[in-house]
């Protein structure tokens, strides 16, 4: 008995194993038919090696998998996995037949309508709900067997109890290990975005200093230039015109330097209101050239520090972007809310736009990355870089077609000494 149940537990490793060892670095490409596909050969695999007790009784573990893929996936996964199972079930045939099949009608009529909440919870909360769904779920099982078999014996309450604690068990292992992966996985992305930006921002910071240097210094000289008594009109214009230009490059190297540190010159203490009005009255315009009707929420009384300039730019980058997909689309709406929830300053800017994919979003961030034939690839990487320096985090929900929330959540800190 030990023996296949240590086989029945390998069986329930092997989609784990595989996604580990071929999607851990992609875990775009893992769709929904290869989560069936896997979870599939599980439960064929524990159907034909089943765990027989001495007492006589056979159980397998098939409807871990059918359980997890119900509460990570909802309906839309579980229905091809639940026929699978059936004609499988159905071809081997059997007393049990019946039973399989009405016992996981009721896991697939019941499980997923709480896949939506089981997501949200932390990694801590989704292992021992799973578990209790995986303990419950067995549980109605054997109550129901109760009924079909007449009378409990000793024997019928061995299978119980195995059956129970096997299922709340192997539930609880394999969830640990799954939300291992993912935290894993989560943690590996957030190191190479602080990298990427800290790339970004030292190259920033020394290039656009090592530039300004020689720009004040010709500038100075041209201004001296400028004073002297023997230079003809024309010369003068020349002149002026350097100087201009000059000034414009000085310009772009300061915007540059918006993903360097924080100046302090621009360094205020505030609950954001300034910025977010005058970046929403900048906008205003591009918006209504675009058809796109601007809403606007402020609720929030939490402050916290930052650099004034770039929580302007980084919050018209994030405007001008939501526009922009709602350009192709002729028009929409930008609603932009903010309010304060423990401690924390939410900004929300929702767009009616294109929205995006899973794989898109995954590629948020990243320089150079732009959808747009005129688009720079810069807009989201200043956001992300504004954002890390707040020690803040983005939340990114999008559906293609309907449009997108960003979600900025940055701390507020107490009065900075
Ligand atoms: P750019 O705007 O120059 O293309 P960004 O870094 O600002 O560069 O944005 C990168 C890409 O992210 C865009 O090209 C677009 O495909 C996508 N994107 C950003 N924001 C949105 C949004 N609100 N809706 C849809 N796609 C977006
Ligand atoms: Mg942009």
């Amino acid at each position: 008995m030990f023996e296949a149940l240590l086989l029945n537990f390998l069986f329930l490793l092997v989609p784990v194993v595989i996604y580990l060892l071929f999607f851990e670095n992609r875990p775009h490409s893992f769709n929904r038919w290869l989560l069936v596909l896997l979870s599939a050969i599980t439960m064929s695999l524990c159907m034909i090696l089943p765990i027989r007790l001495e007492t006589g009784f056979t159980f397998d573990l098939r409807y871990i998998p059918f359980i997890l893929v119900a509460l990570f996936g909802g309906y839309a996964n579980v229905l091809p996995l639940y026929a699978i199972l059936n004609i499988s079930r159905f071809y081997v045939g059997g007393e049990g037949v019946l039973p399989s099949f009405l016992f996981s009608t009721f896991v697939l009529l019941l499980v997923p309508l709480f896949s939506k909440r089981f997501i949200l919870l932390s990694p801590r909360k989704r292992i021992l709900a799973a578990s209790t769904a995986s303990f419950l779920m067995m549980a109605c099982y054997l109550i129901s067997l109760i009924f079909v078999i007449g009378h409990t014996d000793r024997q019928f309450w061995i299978l119980t109890l195995n059956a129970l604690a096997t299922y709340s068990i192997m539930t609880a292992i394999i969830m640990i290990l799954i939300e291992r992966i993912l935290a894993n996985i989560q943690k590996r992305d957030r190191m190479i975005q602080t990298e990427h930006l800290n790339v970004v921002s030292e190259l920033a910071a020394s290039v656009s200093h090592e530039i300004r240097n020689p720009l004040t210094v010709t500038s100075g000289f041209l201004q001296l230039l400028n004073q002297s008594n023997n230079l003809s009109t024309r010369e003068k214009e020349f002149i002026d015109l350097s100087l201009q230009e000059l000034q414009r490059a000085e310009q772009i190297v300061s915007d540059f330097l918006s993903f360097a540190k924080p100046q302090s010159a621009n360094m205020v203490y505030s609950n954001m209101q300034e910025e977010l009005e005058y970046t929403r009255n900048i906008i205003l315009p591009y918006a209504s050239i675009n058809e796109v009707e601007v809403q606007f929420r402020f609720n929030n009384k939490l402050k916290t520090s930052y650099d004034r300039n770039q929580v302007q730019q980084c919050l018209i980058n994030l405007y001008k972007n939501a526009i922009e997909a709602m350009k192709s689309k002729g028009g929409g709406v930008l609603s932009i809310d903010i309010s304060d929830k423990k401690q924390n300053i939410m900004i929300s800017i929702h767009d009616t736009g294109v929205g995006m994919t899973k794989e898109e979003i995954s590629r948020l961030g990243k320089p150079y990355y732009s959808t747009k034939s005129e688009g720079t690839g810069l807009g989201m990487l200043m956001v992300y870089s504004t954002v890390h320096k707040l020690k803040g985090s983005i939340e990114v929900q999008s559906e293609k077609g309907h449009g997108t929330t960003f979600l900025l959540t940055i701390p507020a800190e107490p009065l900075p000494s």
